[in-house]
């Protein structure tokens, strides 16, 4: 704590100390009046704000001795007893203690309870006036029994009265104290060119306020001034009530304090409605209530009012925000080039962009094209016309992912018809449907061009058939020929040389026929139906085993579990398996018995098959690489081969809708994973496109 920090708080400790003693006084001077006995007690309500105030200062030694000896010494001035005097200094300063505990614990976000919050909302009134009524009853009784003590009697009228006063003064100077704090904290704390600049209020409201100020001032003096002797009092209650809905919490305080001022005054006078009671001490009592009911009643108005106003502005800051959000995100939306679109659990389309209709087009509305059974004109991409459920956002709308289906667009307004590719994605309801979120992403030119180089493929693949099969021809019958010639010394190098012939003719043909399986698995219709995967693969392992004895390698072991049936291509099934099968046993080191362990399991309307091997494994990095085309593993070591049968394999796999990936076996050697649709009674019909592989082998 710097000097100027100490000399500040010195300050307003003897700020607060003077405010306290004329507080004080003026308590005394209603006792007076009124036959010893305080009308009010404003005293207590200075008490908790300075204290409050001084939460931490570090002059809170010098507040305790100031307050104790004002109030005793006040007390003592005006015709207290000593030894009562010096009770009342203790109770006061345990009165201080209880309120700044009690608000400390249930509102620590308010002003003087170690947070800089003023009364925000009809809680926060509530709540002060439980840690006023606690703080009150506590001090009272600590108050009766220290009198009981030093007098040997126990006023429990008086202590009545002296209630009644209390929670008036706490009330509604503490709550004058808290607000006025808290303004002040939060101005003192922004530095001035952050500060907003104070709102001017209208011409208009100012009459409005005047107004109100003038109505209830002049009603009040009216009810409480002028001895008409009728007890109008309950009636000021509708003044209070018209201001606490018209003006704001600091113009309800000062409201307060003045029409409570003219009651007390009036009170004090001998004039008004409470005059009329003949005995003091509930005179002082019925005056407190209706000071304490004034000051409920207009500020849990006002704080209502305040609360209401704070979160309609919240709303409406909350509102332009989300407008400026939601313009961006249209803006951005409408400017993709992909096209994208909401569908309502209904089948109706409820948000599209621009860009929906420019790659759908049509002379239908793109809302029939997508919502209704009008997406007539949509293929697939090997040409076959789409049945409604196969559909992308159908099934997205049954709750299934849909990634990267590739449709044909095509209707009389685009007859040459458009590669889209749809991912829908279900976006869940709390009553269990599915609204889709659709993406279209025109892939027209990317699959003309790869088809135009797999066409490209095909054809040369084809054409290059014939002059391979001359040259095969041509060296068998050069060898044939060879048999007849007699021992010469060139003859074992012509017999080489034509074996390099043979070698390099049937490394050409593997090529060839690699490129034209490839194009076949890309081209080819694809017509699924039940295929029994066991038998299948039974097929391949017997005539890879019997190939294997054939070429004198040793004969690979199968271990083959239960194959459920699967719904596919019969053709694309084989070859898929053969060439994965084939695989295991090509990839094993030289000398190792290849070992394969083909298993399957269904899930979601899938079978998954994993076929794992004892072979090379697949070198780091490489798992997902193998699968495209003319990509080698091993490429330059003694395993022969094209690069292309992994590509078959995953583009037969994707035709049907599954998934294919590589993994390593724990146990050393590799895993193949790959998904077909099971063959179940209701198959096809919403099949996921690309369910999730089983993990791990
Ligand atoms: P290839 O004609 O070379 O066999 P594939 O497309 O069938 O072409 O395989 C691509 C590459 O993946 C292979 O060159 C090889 O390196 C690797 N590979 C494929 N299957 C296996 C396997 N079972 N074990 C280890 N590596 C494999």
């Amino acid at each position: 704590m710097t000097t100027t920090g100490y000399r500040v708080s010195l300050a307003r400790t003897l700020m607060f100390a003077l405010l306290y003693a004329a507080a004080v006084y003026a308590g005394r001077c209603t006792a007076m009046v009124a036959d010893g006995v305080s009308l009010i007690w404003p005293a207590a309500g200075v008490a908790v704000v300075w204290f409050c105030a001084h939460r931490d200062a570090p002059t809170r030694w010098l507040d305790t001795v100031l307050l104790a000896v004002i109030l005793g010494v006040g007390n003592w001035r005006t015709g207290t007893p000593g030894e009562v005097s010096v009770v009342a200094a203790f109770v006061g300063l345990i009165q201080v203690w209880i309120f700044r505990w009690a608000l400390r614990r249930w509102r620590p976000n308010l002003w003087g309870a170690g947070g800089r919050d003023p009364l925000r909302s009809p809680r926060d009134l509530w709540a002060l006036l439980a840690v006023t009524v606690l703080t009150c009853v506590g001090t009272n009784l600590a108050g009766l029994l220290g009198r009981g003590l030093v007098t040997g009697s126990l006023p429990v009228a008086l202590s009545v009265m002296s209630l009644a006063r209390h929670i008036a003064s706490i009330l509604i100077i503490g709550a004058a104290g808290i607000h006025l704090g808290a303004w002040l904290s939060r101005r003192r704390d922004r530095p001035p060119p952050e500060r907003p600049p104070p709102e001017r209020p209208s011409p208009w409201r100012l009459a409005e306020i005047a107004g109100i100020f003038a109505l209830s001032i002049t009603g009040h003096i009216g009810a409480f001034a002028y001895e008409h002797g009728l007890p109008l009092s309950f009636a000021l209650l509708g003044l209070t009530v018209l201001a606490g809905t018209r003006l704001r919490t600091p113009w309800i305080l000062l409201h307060d304090v003045v029409v409570g001022t003219i009651a007390l005054q009036c009170t004090l006078r001998g004039r008004g409605p409470f005059a009329q009671v003949a005995d003091v001490g509930q005179r002082a009592v019925i005056v407190q209530l209706f000071g304490i009911l004034v000051a409920l009643v207009g500020l849990s108005l006002a704080l209502g009012r305040d609360e209401r106003t704070t979160l309609l502005t919240a709303l409406a800051e909350e509102k332009t925000e989300l407008d400026t959000q939601k313009n961006l995100l249209t803006a951005v939306i409408d400017s993709m080039a992909d096209g994208l679109a909401v569908i309502g659990a209904d089948g109706r389309v409820t948000m599209r962009n621009p860009a929906v209709t420019d790659l759908l087009g049509g002379r239908r509305s793109p809302d029939d094209m997508l919502a209704g059974s009008e997406w007539y004109g949509l293929y697939r991409a090997d040409g076959t016309r789409h049945a409604d459920d196969e559909l992308a956002y159908l099934r997205a709308l049954a709750g299934q992912e849909v990634r990267g289906v590739d449709m044909l667009v095509r209707h009389p307004g685009m007859p040459d018809g458009r590669v889209v590719r749809v991912t829908a994605t279900p976006l869940p309801h709390p009553d269990g449907t599915y609204s889709a979120v659709v993406l279209f992403h025109d892939v027209t030119a990317e699959r003309r061009h790869r088809d135009e180089l797999t066409n490209f493929a095909g054809v040369v693949a084809h054409d290059l058939l014939n002059p391979l099969a001359s040259v095969e021809g041509w060296t068998a019958a050069a060898l044939d020929a060879l048999d007849g010639v007699p021992e010469h010394p060139n003859l074992d190098q012509a017999h080489a040389d034509l074996a390099r012939l043979t070698r390099a003719s049937a490394r050409m043909r593997g090529l060839i026929d690699g490129l034209l399986a490839y194009t076949t698995a890309r081209e080819a219709t694809v017509a699924p139906s039940p295929v029994d995967l066991a038998e299948v693969v039974a097929d391949i392992a017997q005539a890879r085993a019997e190939a294997a004895v054939a070429a004198g390698k040793p004969e690979p072991g199968f271990t083959i579990g239960a194959l459920p049936p699967v719904q596919a291509d019969p053709v694309l099934v084989r070859q898929l398996v053969d060439n994965l099968v084939g695989n295991a046993i090509k990839y094993t080191a030289p000398g190792v018995v290849p070992r394969l362990a083909i298993s399957a399991d269904t899930s979601g309307g899938m079978v998954t098959v994993r076929i794992v091997d004892n072979g090379i494994g697949i070198p780091e990095g490489q798992h997902d690489a193998i699968f495209g085309n003319f990509h080698r593993a091993h490429s330059g070591s003694a395993y022969l081969g094209t690069g292309l049968g992994l590509a078959i394999c995953k583009r037969i796999v994707e035709r049907h809708g599954g998934d294919i990936s590589a993994a390593d076996d724990p146990g050393g050697g590799s895993c193949f994973t790959f998904t077909l649709p099971a063959a179940t009674a209701d198959h096809p019909r919403l099949a996921p496109v690309r369910p999730g592989l089983t993990p791990g082998c």
